[in-house]
């Protein structure tokens, strides 16, 4: 069985939800990770997740939204909200200067937030990074040797080697989406090819991100077969051993789902 580690079911019609769902189940997707992007949606994930065993959601502020409901949340807040059993980690959260939409330093303070969140509630981060590497390391690398601990995974990897390689060394997860099934990806392959084994986890993004042969149309859960299966050439492996390989690494990175 697959696990769709990073999804915005919030983003699909209520009707089409259901259908979406089962469409992963069928394809052999038999979890999955509804996130956040506002305190609004994170609560819509909580009620997503409420009501399906196999949904599981995430709860934070995206670096793109981190202006929109102000002020920045707090830790206490973002961590009052994973307080439900369904929610099993923080996020989305991060930083990202491609499209600005957020001042550096609101996105920093909310980045940190988010971290801090974490270490109170025992569970995972999970990392946008755009455009922001060296800042994305330094606050990861700083917030530790401040004392906070924290496990987290860097989503929808699209970064540079140098911060794979300073994600592997602090313990960090990553995670591919469709991106790692585009033609020109081929830097990317070269990264997931280094990637230990046993560090890996697979997602969508949908609606975003639809990987190859449905790139371009609109991304869902069931989808998560097509990464899996180019992760598996990258590491030589069949799509059951990276199946196997990637719900074993999810399980144990969101203990809270286990
Ligand atoms: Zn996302």
């Amino acid at each position: 069985m697959l696990i769709d580690s990073h999804c915005h079911l919030d983003y699909f019609s209520e009707d089409e939800r259901p259908l979406v769902i089962q469409r992963a189940k069928a394809a052999g997707v038999g979890q999955m990770v509804t996130i956040g992007v506002t305190l609004t949606q994170s609560r819509q994930a909580i009620a997503m997740a409420a009501v399906d065993a196999d949904v599981f959601a995430c709860v934070g502020v995206h670096p793109n939204h981190a202006a929109d409901e102000p002020p920045v949340p707090s830790p206490e807040v973002i961590a009052e909200l994973a307080a439900h059993p369904k929610v099993i980690g923080i996020g989305e959260s991060g930083l990202d200067y491609f499209y600005d939409k957020a001042p550096k330093d609101v996105q920093q303070a909310n980045f940190r937030a988010h971290i801090r969140a974490a270490a109170i509630c025992g569970l995972p981060l999970a990392i946008h990074a755009r455009d922001a590497d060296d800042d994305i390391a330094r606050i990861l690398a700083e917030e530790r040797a401040g004392g906070q601990k924290f496990d987290f995974l860097l989503h929808c990897f699209s970064s540079t080697r140098a911060l794979a390689e300073a994600a592997l060394a602090m313990g960090g997860y990553i995670s591919f989406s469709g991106i790692l099934t585009f033609p020109k990806s081929n830097e990317l392959r070269d990264i997931a090819a280094i990637v230990p084994l046993e560090r890996l986890l697979v997602e969508t993004d949908s609606p975003y991100l639809a990987p190859v042969p449905f790139r371009g149309k609109r991304n869902e859960p069931a989808h998560t077969v097509h990464t899996a299966r180019v992760l598996g050439e990258v590491k030589g492996l069949s799509p059951e051993m990276i199946a196997s390989v990637t719900t074993t690494n999810f399980r144990k990175l969101f203990g809270k789902a286990a």
